[in-house]
């Protein structure tokens, strides 16, 4: 299906960036799947290639090009080859914006110019042990010293955790005697920010998740991103954005599954002919393509608001919402159509089975999904 929006040179930058996955990437997605964690390596040489916040501007060392549909390539590139732990669209299209928007050009100075290179690696920290859907029940603390704040408290299930030199850490700040939420930019060396264990997962065996300690960590007050009453609105303004970065991911993961799955059921046989030949294959594929490309619309449809900065909380939810569950549908069917080889790791739709079963809860479950969506619906 023709794709609106898409241009010659965002072409040329699908076959740059394809071109440095096939080298940079897919030789060590073993190792790094062995590993729990890619090597620092690949960001250093994602940064000189350029691939690292593109849209940041000039002076921070960035290429100033401030179009999503870079991310979405990039994004489609990593699934086209099953990379799911490479996590540079959370490093630059989902947490290095909150500096962009939020910090101040000291911030910007100081913190961007690592992060466009690869020096510096980015993560965010919300979740808690016992706060996640419900961000306002987190227990992390910064308390008001003057000119610093003293941070205490424990993140969990935080992508990019271990690699992670600055962190953006949510925390509950008094101001005014009122408690809000403020962000703090934490640094790899704060005496008393430690990190727990890589944790082990079901999926994306390449991302390195984990949790993350803080014990009268002092954060200087030049770390404070924006407002320290408004960091659940920054937070609140980004999750659009990073809801729509999982459907593009999503729906690209799904698309790769299709893809793959196609190519089997041609060659495979069973009774005298290919598995593709059997009406339920051929049923069962048409159903997928038709959903993968009603979602891919809606995909660059809400890409498009977000270039005009349009991009609702509604309508992020929404695509969030159905592209997470209909991956797991054709994953799930995918693999049914490989038999017993779906159910071996060295097939990769055993492993997108497994990388799916999270993107209906991370970014916020269907069920939170679901409410924000229901409350736009001006229903009693
Ligand atoms: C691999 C991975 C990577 C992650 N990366 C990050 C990261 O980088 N940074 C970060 O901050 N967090 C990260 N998370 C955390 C993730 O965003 C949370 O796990 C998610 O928001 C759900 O929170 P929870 O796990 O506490 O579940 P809970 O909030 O405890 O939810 C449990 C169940 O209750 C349901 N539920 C909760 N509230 C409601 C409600 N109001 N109505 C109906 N049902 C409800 C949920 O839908 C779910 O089914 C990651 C998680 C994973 C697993």
């Amino acid at each position: 299906m023709q794709r609106l929006g898409f241009n010659e040179e965002h072409t040329m930058f699908r076959d740059a960036f394809r071109s440095f996955v096939e080298k940079e990437v897919v030789p060590h997605q073993e190792q790094w799947r062995e590993d729990g964690i890619v090597s620092r390596e690949v960001w250093r040489k994602a940064g000189e290639n350029g691939f690292l916040l593109y849209w940041a501007d000039e002076q921070y060392g960035g290429l100033g090009l401030r179009d999503f549909r870079l991310s979405q390539i990039m994004m489609e590139e990593m699934a086209r080859v099953g990379e799911t732990g490479f996590y540079l669209h959370l490093h630059g299209s989902l947490v290095a914006p909150y500096i962009d928007k939020f910090g101040n050009d000291e911030q910007k100075s100081r913190l961007l110019p690592g992060c466009i290179s690869g020096e510096k690696i980015l993560a965010i920290a919300m979740t808690e042990p016992g706060a996640g859907s419900d961000l306002r029940g987190m227990k992390t603390t910064a308390v008001d010293c003057g000119d610093h704040y003293k941070l205490n408290g424990s993140k969990t299930f935080i992508s990019n955790g271990i690699l992670a030199d600055y962190v953006i850490v949510a925390a509950k700040i008094q101001v005014e005697g009122k408690e809000k939420i403020g962000l703090l930019v934490v640094e790899r060396d704060m005496p008393g920010f430690e990190r727990g264990r890589n944790l082990n997962k079901m999926g994306l065996k390449s991302q390195d998740t984990a949790e993350l300690f803080f014990n009268d960590v002092t954060i200087p007050k030049a770390n404070l991103l924006g407002d320290p009453g408004r960091g659940l609105n920054y937070m609140m303004e980004c999750l659009a954005e990073e809801r729509l970065i999982v459907s593009c991911i999503n729906h690209a993961s799904a698309q790769s599954a299709f893809d793959w799955t196609r190519d089997y059921v041609n060659e495979r046989q069973a009774f005298g002919q290919a598995v593709a030949e059997f009406q339920n294959t051929r049923f069962k594929m048409a159903e997928m393509a038709t959903e993968l490309d009603i979602c891919q619309v809606y995909i660059d449809r809400c890409v498009e608001a977000l270039n005009d900065d349009q991009l609702s909380a509604e309508d992020a939810a929404k695509i969030k919402l159905f592209s997470s569950e209909m991956q797991g549908r054709v994953v799930d069917e995918c693999l049914q159509l490989f038999g017993g080889y779906g159910f071996m790791d060295e097939y990769p739709i055993s492993q997108a089975y497994c990388d799916a079963r999270i993107t209906r809860i991370f970014g916020g479950t269907s069920e939170i999904m679901k409410e924000i969506i229901a409350r736009s619906l001006g229903l009693a």
